[in-house]
């Protein structure tokens, strides 16, 4: 999978400065650290937990806090039940005035009247060097990032909980001329591009070079596909036939999401029209093998029918 390969690649990376270091570390403890109250060792206090799912990142914590902070952490692992199954790598930090002291430095949290909280925002003062920028980037993304398989489409994005926060990393991607976007989302704030230059020129940044490689070459051959569907497109009535019901199919399912959203369609109806969003150029019967059972082609058609009977009905009232 292009994004676990990606998060991979960049975890696998250590910085060769030690300016890097602080800034790459900072930035993964500012977006998935907290300051936990727990037991600790037999004994409750305070612990600064940095937790990933990936086992290479969490080397990677380890290997940066061994460095930074100059003693080896603690490392637990869970198994995560709920919505989001998956491993947990906990790297705990025991929280005394000296770890204070350094997560103070590195920006990570600071300390007001009513106690210590994380920072909001992003600590300029240890990016005043480029290799430094792209180091803070790459924490973060390793942290809350996400990159979106380029055959499907070309997105990537950067999670955090605070608004200022967002708002410096589009600053730091602004220095190598790429303006994301920031979208509200439940979770928080999702900083994002969009295009096959922005992702590409983002993923150079923070050094993914077998990603870009990747990424370019499914630029190529999307830019191929293309062609080639537009030349077939002109020549075989049949599958321009196809494509038309294709894009019939799109933007009955479009006026739906647009009228009363896709959530009201029953279960079976919205998982075909969010799987014919996603898969375009599928035929039907290809579209069918997609679901869990998969259905037959003239089921598929069926549900089809029933979306467009639907929108035609939405836009009889809407118009
Ligand atoms: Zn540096």
């Amino acid at each position: 999978m292009f994004y676990t390969e990606t998060k991979g690649e960049l975890a696998r990376m250590m910085p060769d400065s030690e300016c890097c270091v602080l800034s790459e570390l900072s930035a993964i403890a500012r977006s998935c650290g907290r300051l936990e109250m727990r037991q600790h060792d037999g004994e409750s206090g305070s612990v600064f937990e940095i937790r990933t799912e990936s086992a290479a990142s969490a080397r990677k914590i380890m290997a940066f806090v061994r460095s930074v902070f100059k003693f080896k952490p603690k490392v637990r692992f869970t198994h995560r039940r709920g919505r989001r199954p998956g491993n947990q790598y906990i790297v705990g930090l025991p929280y005394d005035t000296e770890t204070l002291k350094i997560l103070q430095d590195l920006g990570v949290v600071s300390q007001k009247r009513d106690g210590v909280s994380l920072r909001n925002g992003v600590p300029w003062h240890l990016l005043s060097r480029q290799c430094c920028l792209r180091a803070y980037l790459r924490g973060v993304f390793l942290a809350r990032g996400y990159v979106q398989n380029p055959e499907k489409e070309y997105h990537m994005e950067f999670m955090t909980d605070s608004s200022a926060h967002a708002a410096g990393i589009v600053r730091v991607a602004e220095s190598f001329n790429v303006t994301p976007k920031i979208a509200g989302r439940k979770k928080g704030h999702m900083v994002y591009v969009k295009g096959g230059d922005d992702v590409a020129q983002l993923l150079r940044v923070m050094g993914a070079h077998s990603a870009v490689l990747t990424l370019e070459s499914v630029r190529v051959l999307r830019g191929v596909r293309g062609d080639v569907n537009r030349v077939v497109n002109c020549e075989t009535a049949n599958v321009t036939k196809a494509v038309d019901a294709g894009l019939a199919q799109i933007t009955a399912i479009r006026k739906i999401d647009e009228i009363i959203g896709l959530r009201s369609l029953s279960p079976g109806l919205q998982e075909m029209a969010e799987l014919r969003l996603a898969n375009p150029e599928m035929t039907l019967r290809e579209l069918g093998q997609m679901l869990s059972p998969p259905i037959s082609k003239s089921a598929v058609n069926h549900r089809m029918r029933r979306i467009i009977h639907l929108a035609q009905r939405l836009d009889g009232k809407a118009g």
